[in-house]
């Protein structure tokens, strides 16, 4: 992870023109030389948390603090997005009506490797929360928070059209037409009680019928091990207990999602629905928004390069 970049300081040290207009050149001196002592402050090394923090201070004001006032930011962008350009396509996982429709998503789709369902229901917590509700909402929150840093967003579907999937083909599909430079997947996993936990799925080399990864298998596990990091940080979920021996990494190649895709995509299983600790955290609306941030920040740092 890294936060410390050109992206949100750069603008401090410049340097004043010089010209034969002296009063304002001594007027803009001593402005420049505060603006550099706050840059020195503020980048100096502090750890990846404290620039985390400083970084974020500074997108939300839509500026870098200037106590020379805001005249000199009037006749520039007040926050200039490096992003601005970039795609990210978002896939809530399952859907929220597909247990209507189960003779269309148990339909089998080729995911190269072999044949699987269409899409499936997802599960629940004990007392009724859908993993589909989760997931959506999820992804909205996290629609939001990327297109406030100037990205382009789609979602491979909104919960209401289709009523059902779409399916895990077609939902690559839609990240690879959009030559998405991200794709995640949004997920929560039904394992036992005391399992506990996230994790972040990568996606296998697999060149195998209408399946090739290996183009992104690279780039994939960057952006995951992100991800991993900004949600265990922005969350104070565990890494998972119960797979991926305590890395919350896994690898998978039996994912159609992953499979079939072209751009760099991973999974995100955010928890344990059918644990109770882990489902208190993903009912709690607060704490689905840190899981949101969380996966922002890891997409945005991969986004940055
Ligand atoms: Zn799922």
């Amino acid at each position: 992870m890294s936060y410390v970049g050109p992206d949100f300081d750069s603008p401090q040290p410049r340097r004043p023109r010089r010209g034969p207009l002296t009063v304002a050149l001594a007027a803009l001196v001593p402005g420049a030389l505060i603006g550099w002592f706050v840059y020195e402050a503020v980048a100096s090394p502090g750890g990846d948390s404290g620039s985390a923090a400083a970084h974020s201070s500074a997108t939300a004001s839509g500026a870098p603090a200037s106590p020379t006032g805001t005249a000199s930011n009037d006749d520039k962008p007040p926050n200039p997005s490096p992003l601005k350009g970039k795609v990210v396509v978002i896939d809530p996982g399952h859907n929220i009506t597909n247990f209507q429709h189960t003779a269309e998503i148990n339909r089998k789709v080729d995911i190269g490797t072999n044949w699987k369902e269409c899409d499936t229901t997802g599960t629940s917590t004990n007392a009724g929360y859908s993993e589909a509700q989760f997931t959506m909402d999820v992804s909205h929150r996290l629609r939001t928070l990327l297109e406030q840093q100037g990205v382009t967003v789609k979602l491979t579907h909104d919960g209401d059209s289709p009523a059902w999937g779409p399916c895990v083909d077609q939902r690559a599909k839609i990240g690879n037409d959009a030559h998405a430079d991200a794709a995640i997947s949004i997920h929560a996993d039904g394992a036992a009680a005391g399992d506990r936990g996230f994790h972040v799925i990568l996606p296998a080399s697999v060149h195998a019928g209408s399946a090739d990864t290996r183009a992104i298998v690279g780039p994939s596990a960057l952006l995951g091990r992100g991800i991993k990091t900004d949600y265990l940080r922005a969350t104070g979920e565990q890494l998972s207990n119960y797979v991926g021996d305590g890395t919350g990494l896994v690898t998978r190649e039996d994912l159609g999602g992953l499979n079939l895709s072209t751009v760099p995509k991973v999974f995100i299983e955010c928890g344990n629905m059918r644990d109770s600790n882990d489902a208190a955290l993903l009912t709690n609306s607060a704490w689905r928004q840190k899981a949101a941030q969380g996966i922002s920040e890891g997409i945005v740092s991969f986004l940055r390069g």
